[in-house]
């Protein structure tokens, strides 16, 4: 990866370690030799950074996905809450102006496009095949299942579909997201690529 952009995306706010972040980014040039790559959960554009990167070593564009207000984990009283992010005038959670920050200090503006909306509404218009999807949004079971059936449909053959945050030992963490990569590696529509952490990439056969 690019040794700007790395230090880039090292510098974002997030919480992917450049480990993760790297095998993303590989994920990226894979899938983005077969088409657009597209992730659903943005925050402040730290593993937006990552994709951009691949994506405009492979001349296409990485679309990213949140309505910036928050995941449930994200709001007042929740352990990744933070107030930096909460907009005075109403008291919600607004993680757009961070994300554009981040991919303007990036340079990477012409390549990731934001799209500010619920994950599930966009998947209903979406019909461009993916080259691919990294799944990253909200957290909850009944969520993150809800993001896997709308979007792995769209991921090309011999493109990828990325999970984060997935922890086989409820000690680590949440098991939704190892729930949802279980049902995509059971499939058999998909063939192990990389675990590098709690990310994982699978490739559509
Ligand atoms: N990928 C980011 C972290 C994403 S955190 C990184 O590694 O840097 C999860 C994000 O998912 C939050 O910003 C939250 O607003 C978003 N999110 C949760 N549910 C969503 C939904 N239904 N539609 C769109 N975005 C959602
Ligand atoms: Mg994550």
């Amino acid at each position: 990866m690019d040794a700007t952009l790395a230090a880039a995306a090292r510098a974002a706010i997030g919480f992917m370690p450049d480990d993760e972040g790297l095998a993303l980014h590989a994920a990226g040039l894979l899938g983005g030799a077969v088409g657009p790559l597209l992730e659903i959960g943005t925050y402040c554009g730290k593993s937006a950074v990552y994709l951009g990167a691949a994506a405009r070593e492979r001349n296409t564009v990485c679309f990213t996905v949140d309505h910036h207000r928050g995941s449930e984990e994200n709001q007042a009283g929740w352990e990744h809450h933070d107030t930096r992010f909460v907009d005075p005038r109403t008291g919600r959670m607004d993680t757009l102006p961070w994300f554009r920050r981040t991919i303007e200090d990036a340079g990477l503006e012409d390549v990731v496009v934001a799209v500010i909306a619920d994950s599930p509404t966009v998947a209903r218009h979406w019909t461009t095949p993916l080259g691919l999807c990294f799944i990253d949004g909200g957290h909850a079971l009944d969520v993150a299942m809800a993001d896997y059936e709308a979007w792995a449909p769209k991921v090309a053959p011999g493109g990828v579909l990325v999970f984060h945050d997935v922890f086989e030992d409820p000690a680590d963490g949440g098991q939704a997201p190892f729930e949802v990569w279980s049902r995509a590696a059971a499939s058999g529509e998909f063939t192990p690529v990389s675990t590098t952490g709690s990310l994982r990439v699978l490739q559509r056969s």
